[in-house]
């Protein structure tokens, strides 16, 4: 499709649907129906099968008239599950679930690692049994961001315990509202409560909630796991700049000291290589496979946040030891530069952690030997596991 074409169909929802005047989930709503979600999807799928180069002149249109996005409301759903389905989903899976993900009137949560799987996920214990027609789904997920205001979640469950581990696994759509399912938020130590344990016990799926093949579980969490960290590096990117609070800081603290102002201007170098990262994975994030940009970027952007934070905090000075009052629900009640210092330190763990980017780039994109992972074609319930 040309671009002046998709141009037309920008201006056409603008005109029916003005941002100020429209509530935003109706907003959201018309801009799937408009193809204008995804234009790299399928019609019918929040896209017009064209070329998805052109997502950036839908972003650059809609932002100029500020138009609200659903980003935000839904971040697992838009910038992890919404790929998955729309690569692996039936038809049926794609009409029920992306419209609703999309407007975040269903917001999503990613129901993959455990207690003993985080970084090695495919050794994941939860299982899947056959029942007749439908599944039923025992064992625990643990950091489960969002489950508490979940509709749905993503899961990754083990289908076949004589499976090498990562050949066992199966995909599944669950409604997070199915007897069984229990959540139990956590709170972390910046005083928020972000993540979640799910616990599992007897829930009954139907067969309609499998996603791709039995036993492909692991292809389709690859497919959730590369845009999970273009999609982290895009929310980094997009929060306020820390290296921009440095520079304000530097500036107002009046003095000259010419350690100091080589790191302001270290980590706003640092900034715009992260930026610029960021984007580049986003785009190619937008024809469904980032490879490992995504991973450059998650790598990149973790490390450059805990020295920019490192950065903030010693500027403060000892302003630094006052963190913000709690509020009722024990958070603190403002997203000062010392909940963000607290934070960065997750940056580092979640969507992979560095060790774990850094053995990513060392074997795909490097060619060097492989990390041991034991004998390949050993069946998952014969690895000792704690
Ligand atoms: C804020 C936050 C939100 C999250 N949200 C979600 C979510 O919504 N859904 C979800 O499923 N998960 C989520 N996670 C989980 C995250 O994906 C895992 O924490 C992460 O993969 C690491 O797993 P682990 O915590 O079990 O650590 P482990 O895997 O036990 O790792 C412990 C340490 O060992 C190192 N290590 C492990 N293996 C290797 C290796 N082969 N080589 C070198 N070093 C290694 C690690 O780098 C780490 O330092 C979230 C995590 C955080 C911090």
């Amino acid at each position: 499709m040309p671009e002046a074409d998709v141009a037309v169909l920008v201006e056409q929802l603008l005109d029916q649907h003005p941002p100020y005047d429209t509530p935003p989930t109706e907003f959201f709503g018309a801009r799937f129906d408009a193809g204008l979600a995804w234009v790299h999807y399928p019609v019918g799928c929040g896209g017009l099968g064209a070329n998805p180069e052109q997502q950036r002149l839908v972003e650059e249109l809609l932002g100029a008239a500020e138009a609200p996005s659903s980003y935000p409301l839904n971040p697992i759903g838009l910038g992890m599950v919404g790929p998955t389905i729309a690569h692996h989903g039936t038809d049926a899976q794609r009409a029920r679930y992306l419209r609703p993900l999309y407007s975040a009137e269903e917001v999503w949560c990613q129901l993959f690692s455990e207690p003993g799987a985080g970084s090695d996920l495919a050794s994941l214990a939860t299982r899947a049994e056959r029942d007749g027609g439908e599944w039923i789904v025992n064992g625990e997920k643990v950091w489960t961001s969002l489950g508490h205001k979940a509709a749905f979640g993503l899961l990754l469950a083990r289908t076949d315990v004589d499976a090498p581990k990562n050949r066992g696994l199966t995909t599944f759509l669950v409604d997070m509202r199915t007897r069984g399912v229990e959540v139990r938020p956590l709170r972390q130590m910046t005083g928020h409560s972000e993540f979640n344990e799910v616990y599992f016990d007897d829930v009954r799926l139907p067969a309609d909630a499998q996603l791709g093949p039995e036993g492909m579980g692991w292809q389709v969490a690859t497919t959730t796991l590369m845009n999970e960290r273009v999609s982290i590096g895009r929310v980094m990117a997009t929060m306020a700049s820390p290296a921009e609070t440095a520079k304000h800081l530097f500036s107002k603290r009046g003095d000259r000291n010419p350690v100091l102002r080589d790191r302001v201007t270290r980590m706003w170098v640092e900034s715009e290589i992260g930026r610029l990262i960021t984007e580049r994975a986003g785009q190619l994030g937008q024809t469904g496979d980032p490879g490992p940009v995504g991973s450059i970027g998650k790598l990149f952007g973790a490390e450059h946040a805990l020295r920019v934070h490192n950065l903030v905090v010693d500027l403060l000075g000892p302003d630094a030891m006052l963190y913000p009052p709690f509020g009722v629900d024990g958070a603190p009640v403002e997203q000062a530069p010392q909940v963000n210092f607290l934070r960065s330190r997750a940056n580092t763990i979640e969507g992979g952690t560095s060790e774990v980017m850094r053995n990513i780039l060392a074997e795909r994109v490097l060619g060097l030997p492989r990390d041991d992972h034991g004998p390949k074609d050993r069946p998952w319930k014969d690895i000792p596991r704690n």
